[in-house]
């Protein structure tokens, strides 16, 4: 049994399907929504999903742009990435999914576990393998911990569609970088610049909530600032509280398999959220197919994902300061073949 349709979960869904078994996937979203994520799809996401027989259209992004201040440099990306919708992703993912033999039951809300007894609204289960990829939410019952004192906010909004922006962004994922936050944004497939944002919660409540903080960094980042210029003004702010960057787990308890960021959250900076994912619900399935014991799971996935999130929170923690985040901006105009680097240590591999 499988708790959560984003990534992680339907990707073990497609592969358990695809070798015979018949998964039960519980999704909470009656229709399948736009999950707050940059929507960032690195050419290893890419190829996973080529893996699965996922196909996705999007906006494609070959280089990184990287702006703090009125500083700015950018650099090729390895290989083309691709900016596509949640909403597309996820769709495709469970009609993979369910093509494939897995059974999807949408608007089911797991409300917690006690072990592998989980407990929805109206019903009750026992699962003899549950794989836990609820994902930003946690389940109570498996929780992971609090950790920061002053976590990370996500936010996300929409900017445009509109011809000038998208000749302005195009072909690019770009990072704003502010004071104890950035903020990414890439082109998604229906021409909307789609703006995702990880922020101290001591900024935003300086800042006094999201819309006064998106004025603030508009005015620390001038080309930020620009870029907001297509944020209508009754565009709705979507937000998610305390992220848990950094944390990830090699311990579990028995038959239980934890996937995504539920094993766990390499920072958004570094856009590989999915690929862990991704390769989390695939290492999953077929392990399980084998009768590898989740603990030998959760080791096996912890191990692949040490490098990645350990790189990546330390580019955080440089991204967050102004002081860093400039001498990372000269850095990278200096050698802009690091930032091609930091992108290919931080995925993880399948
Ligand atoms: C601000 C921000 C920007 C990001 N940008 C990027 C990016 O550009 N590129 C990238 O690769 N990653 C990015 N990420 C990370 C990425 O979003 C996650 O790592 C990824 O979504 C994890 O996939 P998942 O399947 O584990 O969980 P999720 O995508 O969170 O999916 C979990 C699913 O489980 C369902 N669910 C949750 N609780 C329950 C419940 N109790 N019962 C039933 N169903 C439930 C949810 O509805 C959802 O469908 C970003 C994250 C943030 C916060």
């Amino acid at each position: 049994m499988i708790l959560g349709g984003g990534p992680a979960g339907a990707a073990a869904a497609i592969t358990l399907a695809r070798a015979g078994a018949r998964p039960l996937v519980l999704e909470r979203q009656r229709e399948t929504g736009d999950a707050i994520c940059g929507g960032f799809l690195s050419w290893r996401s890419l190829a996973a999903l080529g893996r699965l027989g996922v196909e996705v259209a999007g906006a494609e992004a070959r280089e990184v742009r990287l702006f703090s201040g009125t500083r700015s440099t950018r650099a090729p990306l390895p290989e083309p990435a691709l900016g596509v919708s949640r909403r597309q992703l996820d769709s495709a993912m469970l009609r993979q999914a369910e093509a494939a033999g897995a059974m999807v039951e949408r608007g089911v809300h797991v409300r917690e576990a006690d072990g592998r007894h989980i407990r929805a609204d109206n019903e009750a289960f026992w699962a003899e393998r549950l794989l836990l990829a609820t994902g930003k939410h946690d389940l109570r019952g498996l929780a992971r911990p609090k950790l920061a004192a002053d976590p990370a906010v996500g936010l996300r909004v929409r900017l445009g569609p509109a011809t000038a922006l998208s000749k302005l962004i195009e072909g690019a994922i770009e990072l704003h970088l502010f004071d104890r936050g950035y903020a990414g944004l890439v082109l998604q497939e229906d021409g909307t610049g789609n703006l995702c944002l990880a922020v101290r919660k001591s900024r935003l409540n300086e800042a006094g909530g999201p819309a006064a903080l998106l004025q603030e960094i508009g005015r620390e980042v001038p080309a930020l600032g620009e870029r907001l210029a297509w944020l209508a003004a009754d565009a709705p702010i979507d937000a998610i509280a305390a992220v848990p960057y950094g944390w990830r787990t090699a311990e579990t308890s028995g038959g239980i398999y934890r996937l995504g960021d539920q094993a766990g959250v390499i920072p958004s900076l570094a856009g590989e959220g999915m690929g862990i994912a991704l390769a989390s619900g695939v290492m999953a399935g077929e392990g399980a197919i084998r009768g590898e014991t989740a603990q030998a799971f959760q080791r096996r996935l912890a191990g692949r994902t040490r490098r990645p999130i350990a790189i990546a929170s330390a580019v955080l923690a440089a991204a967050e300061r102004p002081g860093s985040a400039a001498a990372l901006v000269k850095l990278m105009r200096l050698a802009p073949g690091l930032a091609s680097l930091l992108a290919r240590v931080t995925r993880v591999s399948h």
